[in-house]
């Protein structure tokens, strides 16, 4: 799916994030010659294993461990330099050498330390279960016109009265929202100077970089952190992230038009996943549930907090199919499910006692809403070692297929586990 035809491929997350989308960027970007972040920030911890080496990167493109794919952080994506330098520090003692294909956006906003400290002070008033990151208060800085953006770095002079009033308005806002904490100026400046210089060779105009990459016929995929469901516009609002997380917010923030994006691949597992809070229709809160948790590893690669976890939602899937126009389905995590000996899926919603086959915007009603499942048999024997779809055991092939039909979007790839090799590309 990741061809001449399909040059420019997004890849993105169909449920709550944390569907594998780490793995998924890195097996293809084999194939690539750009990987391109292009929302959120160091919010979302993308984990890769090669070899017997995992590498968690919450600001650096997956591809980077590709070593012929230039990497960049768009400028719909958000920086936080220090923990781009962290990452760039533990990425040379593992060997690998970004230099000279890491670019970031001169337009991408810079996350502060002020941020930081209004998203933990916001979330205990308004709990939505952030990361804490300050990835939300920059958006909000972003679209009040009042950011700071990367290619500010370039003359930290002259945005000296910015700056002022940025950290007083700061501070009225921490004291607002009860919080003892404040930022100086002082330090602010500081920052600054010292983040300048080493930002300076990576920054570039990216969107011209991945237009020139395009133009030239290279291989380009748009990695999307979280998920459909997480999406400012289109997830369980207010129970979202900051930015938009589907396809169409791939061109903004890549800097491309939306007829250079030439498909859409959505990952999903096999099974479903929340962190934070909202409602999650298909939540096992039983003694499945916590198998899942178990068997699937499923804690948060940032934050370590145990994750919800429930059954396939095809409702959920469907609508992320919508959303975001997916020209394939990439199925995660199957080999978590081998030793279930029946599966639920959920199939469709009961919502005031009619049947429902979408997504209700309205987060109460998506709270209300009961599931509708169909149990599929499983297969009880282990698919780690899988690499063609006729490896799989029948019911484990019949569970894809049942999945297929029921989302209506094609199944390309499978993932039967954490390791690169562990992957099956449908022909
Ligand atoms: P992302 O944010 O969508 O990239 O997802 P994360 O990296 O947060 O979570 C995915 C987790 O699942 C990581 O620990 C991966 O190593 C792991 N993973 C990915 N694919 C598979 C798979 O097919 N099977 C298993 N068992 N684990 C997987």
């Amino acid at each position: 799916m990741f061809d001449a035809q399909t040059a420019c491929l997004v890849v993105v997350g169909a449920q709550w994030g944390d569907e594998g989308k780490g793995k998924l960027v890195d097996v293809l970007a084999e194939r690539a010659h750009m990987v391109v972040r292009y929302q959120g920030g160091a919010n979302a911890g993308h984990t890769v294993v090669t070899g017997d080496t995992q590498f968690i990167l919450q600001q650096i493109p997956s591809g980077i461990l590709h070593p012929q794919v230039t990497c960049i952080i768009g400028n719909g994506a958000v920086l936080d330099p220090d923990q781009l330098f962290l990452e760039l520090e533990q990425l040379a003692a593992k060997g690998v050498d970004p230099g000279g294909r890491l670019f970031v956006s001169d337009r991408a906003h810079l996350v502060l330390p002020l941020h930081k400290l209004l998203d933990r002070a916001s979330e205990k008033s308004q709990n939505i279960g952030t990361t804490g990151r300050g990835i939300g208060p920059t958006y909000e800085d972003k679209y009040g016109r009042r950011g700071l953006r990367v290619g500010d770095l370039r003359r930290v002079d002259g945005v000296q009265a910015e700056l002022v009033e940025r950290v007083e308005r700061g501070n009225r806002l921490l004291a607002m929202l009860g919080s003892t904490d404040r930022v100086s100026l002082e330090e602010l400046r500081t920052l600054l100077e010292g983040w300048a210089p080493k930002l300076r060779p990576l920054t570039a105009d990216t969107g011209l970089l991945v237009h020139r990459a395009l133009q030239e016929g290279r291989r380009v995929l748009l990695e999307g952190a979280q998920g459909a469901l997480l999406d400012v516009d289109h997830g369980t609002y207010p129970f979202v992230t900051s930015s938009n997380t589907t396809a169409g917010g791939a061109a903004v923030g890549a800097g491309i038009g939306p007829t250079a994006i030439h498909g859409a691949l959505g990952v999903v597992k096999a099974y479903i996943t929340r962190v934070g809070n909202g409602p999650l229709p298909t939540e096992a809160r039983d003694a499945a549930g916590d198998r899942l948790r178990e068997l699937g590893g499923e804690f948060g690669a940032v934050t370590g907090r145990p994750r919800r976890c429930g059954w396939f939602d095809t409702n959920v899937v469907r609508y992320a199919a919508r959303v975001n126009g997916l020209t394939g389905l990439a199925v995660t995590k199957l080999d978590v499910l081998d030793t279930f000996d029946a599966i639920p899926v959920g199939v469709a919603y009961q919502l005031d006692g009619e049947r429902c086959g979408d997504l209700p915007g309205d987060v109460d009603a998506l709270g209300r809403v009961q599931p509708v499942y169909e149990r599929l048999p499983g297969w009880q024997r282990s698919t780690g070692d899988a690499r063609k779809l006729a490896d799989l055991p029948k019911h484990a092939r019949g569970y894809l297929d049942r999945l297929e039909a029921l989302s209506g979007v094609a199944v390309r790839y499978v993932s039967v586990g954490t390791r690169r090799d562990q992957i099956i590309e449908v022909q």
